[in-house]
């Protein structure tokens, strides 16, 4: 007896990336997870093909949205694109390329100036991140450093600009070439509300209601700790 279900998940096992983490979605996030994991949920039929993150949600199975690393190019280069820091930080850990999450996190060429305007340190959150991959107190890939170094990330500020200039269609741009974001803001993407699934094409844009400003208080703690000054 032909069961369509069945030809269709072993389907989708087939297009399941050669990785040792895919991508699991889950709330507007993507997740890492386990290849031979996702492989067990598809072959099952598991219903809503639901499966472990690494962060330890419970995710959907995206295999057509490839490999869970920085080279995958639905990550583009920044942190704001709904990659779970914390499944980035405990992989990165576990293949040492702690560099790769570092660069992501560092300040984007174009953003520089505007952030070292608005922020005592644009590079707050990388140095808190060093000081965290400096400090001994646990073994190398330790879900507790991880979840260190993925909480820091979350609160990394993330440059908030007016429509026109993040379109690069400001008076600015057209004039120059390039845009100096002189109307843009600072925010901590974690502590502020963004807007959910229900925004449609504007999910996770900062709500005026509450858009919490950079450094946060999670940053300041953390580099309290750490020792790392918060710049002038
Ligand atoms: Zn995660
Ligand atoms: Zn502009
Ligand atoms: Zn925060």
């Amino acid at each position: 007896m032909n069961r369509p279900h069945t030809t269709r998940f072993s389907a989708d096992v087939a297009t399941l990336p050669d990785a040792p983490y895919v991508i699991g979605a889950a709330n507007g996030a993507q997740h890492a997870v386990a290849r031979w994991e996702a492989e067990a949920a598809l072959t099952a039929g598991r219903p809503g093909w639901l499966v472990g993150t690494l962060c330890g949600r419970a995710a959907t199975v995206a295999p057509a949205w490839g490999t869970f690393d920085r080279t995958n190019p639905r990550f583009g280069s920044g942190y704001l694109t709904g990659r779970c820091p914390y499944c980035g930080w405990l992989v990165a850990l576990e293949q040492n390329t702690e560099h790769a999450e570092i660069a992501a996190l560092a300040p984007a060429a174009d953003e520089l100036p505007a952030l070292t305007r608005l922020l005592p340190d644009p590079y707050l959150a990388v140095r808190i991140c060093e000081a965290i991959l400096a400090s001994d107190h646990w073994d190398h890939d330790h879900p507790h450093r991880a979840q260190l170094l993925g909480h820091t990330a979350a609160h990394a500020p993330s440059l908030l600009l007016p429509e026109q200039c993040a379109e690069g269609a400001c008076d600015e741009a057209a004039e120059h070439g390039t845009c100096s974001y002189p109307d843009a803001d600072v925010g901590c993407p974690a502590c502020s509300v963004r807007a959910g699934a229900w925004a449609g094409e504007w999910e996770g844009q900062f709500t005026t209601e509450c858009t919490a400003t950079s450094p946060c208080d999670v940053l300041r703690t953390l580099a309290r700790h750490y020792d790392v000054q918060l710049g002038t």
